[in-house]
Parts: structure tokens; C-alpha cells; sequence
């Protein structure tokens, strides 16, 4: 069975290479870090378990089909940390159908099943969150997704800047993008708050360094659907 937070869409995937495009998202429950300023704590946090139900690849498909009117479509698997569930059996039966997976992990746990995917993106975390990279795990999780890999860096200040070019030199034919670190609220400032200027003034310094650094291969975005809704659940 595969612990499920929330299954969701059609919305747009908000960020990465992805961006944009139509999407059903199905996230996981339960993740193997805790990051400093993790945006998704109801998929990670152990006080949020009840929510979290055990569900079968066909009864997880039988919704994703019924979002997306059975129309074949990039079907986002997220978290929480996706990789601990057992997924093999969900993608090939999407696959099956005509359907393309994309799946986000921070890259601490590969399996065999990676190979599957449409899209693997990697999202090691940088020093700001305060976890460390385990990187034989991110070489086995690269090497089991081959070509269908992405690396994707949060960056918050300089030292993350950094730890995304040093694991970039370390993967050098996977593609890169960036995106400014989105600071969760103070507590009381509702549900979805957001601080924006915060956000925005980060996307600037950080195309300004990318630019100054004239570290041209990469991709710089903004979380998309932060701009569009906030921190909320669900969108
Ligand atoms: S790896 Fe992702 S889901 Fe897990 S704690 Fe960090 S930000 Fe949250």
C-alpha cells in the first residue's frame, strides 16, 4: 500500500522543467528529513499520520483517472519524500494507459523503479535547510533515472549558491534549474500566507548572481503557483 496526503488537480505543475504544464498531483505521506523551511510539513510530520491514508496503486489510479477525465496527462508524484513508497506498480499502470510521471525527491533514496519515470527531478537541499546530502545515494538515484533526470536547487543565500554549482560540476550533463527559497510565514499570519516581497526580492539577487557568475547553462524560476495561490494546500 502507498500512504497517501493528498491527491489532487488538474492544476499546472508550479515549477521546474515542468512549469506550466497540466498535471495531477499525487502526494505522498511520510519523509525521511526535516527540513529548515519545508513548505509541505502536513505530507511530512508525524502528527499529520491520521490524515494520511494507505491506498492501492488501482485505487490511487481510479482517482487520477477520474481527475483527469481519463485524458493522458503528467501525473506529478510528490511529498514527503515520494521515494519511500513503493510506486513501481502505480507508474507502470499509468504508463499503460498512455499517461507520462514525473516525481520530486531530495535524492536520499534510489530505486529501481526511478527508471520508469518520465522526470526524475533531483532536488538535493542546500545547507539552509539544515540536512546533510547523502551523495552516494543522489550518484545511485542519477544513475537509475539516466537521461530522465533534473537537478533543482532551492536557493536561499550565498552558501546555497553555491552547494547547487558544486552539485551541478558533479552531474554535468543533467540540466539545472533554480528557484528563490520561499520562507514560511510567522506562524498567525493565516494559512497561504506568503512573503512575497521576500520572495521576489530573492528571484532578483538571484538572476543578478546568476548573470554576474555568467553561469549560463542553467534556468532560473520562480515557484509559479506560490505566485498564483500562496503556501496553500491543494492547488
Ligand atoms: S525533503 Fe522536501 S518534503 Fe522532506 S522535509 Fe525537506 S522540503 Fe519537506
Amino acid at each position: 500500500m502507498i500512504r497517501v496526503s493528498e491527491i489532487f488537480g488538474p492544476t499546472i505543475q508550479g515549477e521546474g522543467a515542468l512549469i506550466g504544464k497540466p498535471t495531477v498531483f499525487v502526494r505522498t505521506g511520510g519523509c525521511d528529513y526535516r527540513c529548515a523551511w519545508c513548505d509541505t510539513l502536513h505530507a511530512v510530520k508525524s502528527q499529520y499520520r491520521d490524515e494520511w491514508k494507505p491506498m492501492s496503486a488501482e485505487e490511487i489510479w481510479a482517482k487520477v483517472e477520474e481527475l483527469s477525465g481519463g485524458q493522458p496527462l503528467t501525473v506529478s508524484l510528490s511529498g514527503g519524500n515520494p521515494a519511500i513508497q513503493p510506486l513501481g506498480p502505480l507508474i507502470a499502470l499509468g504508463k499503460s494507459k498512455g499517461y507520462e510521471f514525473a516525481l520530486e525527491t531530495q535524492g536520499s533514496i534510489a530505486q529501481e523503479w526511478f527508471a520508469g519515470l518520465d522526470t526524475l527531478i533531483l532536488s538535493p537541499k542546500p545547507p539552509s535547510s539544515k540536512m546533510e546530502t547523502d551523495l552516494s545515494a543522489l550518484d545511485k538515484c542519477v544513475s537509475n533515472a539516466g537521461s530522465k533526470a533534473i537537478l533543482k536547487f532551492v536557493v536561499f543565500d550565498d552558501a546555497d549558491y553555491l552547494y547547487a554549482k558544486e552539485i551541478a560540476a558533479r552531474y554535468k550533463a543533467l540540466p539545472v534549474y533554480l528557484q528563490p527559497g520561499n520562507h514560511t510565514p510567522p506562524d498567525g499570519q493565516g494559512e497561504g500566507a506568503v512573503d512575497m516581497d521576500g520572495l521576489m526580492t530573492r528571484m532578483r539577487w538571484l538572476v543578478e548572481k546568476v548573470g554576474a557568475d555568467q553561469w549560463f547553462s542553467v534556468t532560473v524560476l520562480p515557484q509559479l503557483h506560490v505566485l498564483l495561490w500562496g503556501n496553500m494546500r491543494g492547488v
